[in-house]
């Protein structure tokens, strides 16, 4: 017989991961009104909204600003927040199945690509990923010891990612100052000796992934010149055919014109943004001390190809920034060879069988692709499917509300609710006003937990 959720034994949802997709998730499971839900999100960390707190950029604030919508969501009376709650050790996979009638996955990408060329593994070598983790206070990257005593920085990629990265770093301590960039990464920023911030585009211009909008602010930095070398932009038929009716590409190619053109303006930095070259190897005696390039052309289905021509340029730290990759959860299906969950619009899959009452979304379901917003639509889709199914998912054997409260009380695991975060957020806002600050944030799980524990708040306490 069909499942009927009712107000009084609703369908029952758990969301792994608090990040956009996750929130999104939670959202579209909510503003429908066939079937009555109750929806936990859980995240290994104390603090709710995922890439948004950790991955935008911290002179960003205004895309930051998704969190008054992500906010509501979460304080919805049929949603639940459960930070500090790892899946896997906390919380297994037998657990949810235990508790609830679904499951979403959406634990984003959070490890990165390599290169795969000699010298990677050198010290100051890294991923931007742990670049933009530190500056942006996640507990796991807080402590690196960062230096930044070097000259120049080599920058690998051309997405939006690099140009965040390149930004922060072509910044001044003034401007930084203003944001809520991590106070132990605004330090090392303002004693930096960076001066030459090297981007690098394997491809032509017309392949490059950053958008318009971060393209023109490279060339707007108060404290760095841009410089773009006019014959790195001349476009092969191919490339000129594929961007001739997509304006957004266009419009990119003449901001790069522009660049070109522009006179130095003899600012204390500069941001130098290079096409048609590979890394093939990173040098340097026990630590980084340059990085070899050959120069590329592109073939026919506008791949780099190398040339034979080489060129190394003096940099003391590459920041690799060649896109995310996803990580295997305990006892969840993986694609290890695209770094995602398999799954059909959202309906996990293991050997292309669908897995019942499983589900995902966001980057861990497509790849490290698009902007926060794009998550909306993909959260959406899954959670059609999900209610499609609904009636017919195998119930869980103990949907209670005290259920997984008292599992979690029972395992000491001090969990954080809603309420718990919004003291934090109070705080850090709190501590973010007296400098002109959107907020100051906290890089410590232990020392979020005992200012929670401060207003005696933790069931433990
Ligand atoms: P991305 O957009 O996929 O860019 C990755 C870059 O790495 C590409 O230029 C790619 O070149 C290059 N690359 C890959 N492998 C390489 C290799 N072996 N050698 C040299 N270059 C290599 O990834 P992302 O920058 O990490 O961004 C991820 C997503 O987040 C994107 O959708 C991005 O738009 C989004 N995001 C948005 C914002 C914003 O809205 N402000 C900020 C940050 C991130 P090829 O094209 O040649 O592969």
């Amino acid at each position: 017989m069909a499942n009927a959720f009712t107000q009084t034994r609703p369908l029952w949802v758990a969301v792994i991961g608090s990040g956009p997709s996750g929130v999104y998730s939670a959202e579209a499971l909510i503003k429908q009104t066939e079937i009555p839900v109750q929806v936990d999100v859980l995240d290994r960390l104390p603090t709710p909204y995922g890439l948004v707190r950790y991955g935008v950029a911290p002179d960003h604030q205004t895309i930051k600003s998704v969190t008054k919508v992500m906010q509501k969501v979460l304080q919805d009376s049929r949603v639940r927040f459960f930070g500090n709650v790892y899946f896997g050790r906390d919380l297994t996979h037998a657990d949810l199945r235990q508790h609830y009638d679904a499951v979403v996955y959406t634990v984003g990408a959070s490890a990165d690509r390599n290169l795969g060329i000699p010298g990677e593994n050198l010290p100051g070598s890294l991923s931007a990923t742990e670049f933009v983790a530190w500056y942006n206070g996640h507990p796991d990257y807080a402590t690196r010891n960062m230096k930044l005593d070097m000259q120049g920085v080599a920058v690998v990629g051309v997405g939006n990612v690099a140009v965040d990265v390149t930004r922060i770093l072509a910044k001044s301590a003034a401007e930084l100052g203003k944001t809520d960039i991590a106070d132990h990464a605004l330090k090392v920023l303002a004693g930096s000796q960076v001066q030459d911030v090297y981007m690098l585009g394997r491809r032509g211009p017309a392949q490059a992934k950053f958008t318009t909008k971060e393209l023109r602010e490279l060339g707007e930095l108060p404290q760095a010149d841009i410089m773009v070398r006019a014959e790195e932009l001349e476009l092969d038929e191919k490339s000129a055919a594929s961007i001739a009716s997509d304006p957004p590409m266009l419009k990119n190619q003449e901001i790069l014109r522009e660049f070109a053109a522009k006179p130095l303006q003899g600012k204390p930095k500069r941001v130098h943004l290079r096409f048609l070259v590979s890394p093939v190897e990173i040098v340097g005696d026990g630590k980084v001390q340059g990085i070899r390039l050959e120069r590329n052309r592109l073939d026919d289905n506008l791949s780099a190809v190398g040339t034979g021509k080489f060129e190394t340029l003096q940099v003391g730290l590459v920041l690799r920034s060649v896109g995310y990759k996803g990580v295997a959860l305990p006892d969840v299906p993986f694609d290890a060879k695209k770094g995602v969950i398999p799954n059909l619009g959202g309906r996990v899959t293991m050997e292309g069988k669908v897995v019942a009452g499983e589900y995902t979304a966001g980057w861990i379901k497509r790849g490290p692709s698009g902007v926060v917003g794009t998550n909306k639509a993909d959260a959406s889709e899954t959670i059609k499917l999900l209610l499609e199914d609904a009636p017919n998912l195998s119930p869980a054997p103990q949907p209670s509300l005290e259920a997984v409260t008292e599992l979690l009380k029972v395992r000491g695991i001090e969990f954080i609710t809603f309420e718990h975060w919004s003291v934090l957020d109070h705080h850090e806002t709190a501590q973010g006003q007296a400098g002109g600050r959107p907020r100051v944030k906290v890089v410590s799980v232990e020392e979020m937990l005992q200012l929670i524990r401060e207003k005696q708040m933790l069931p433990s306490s």
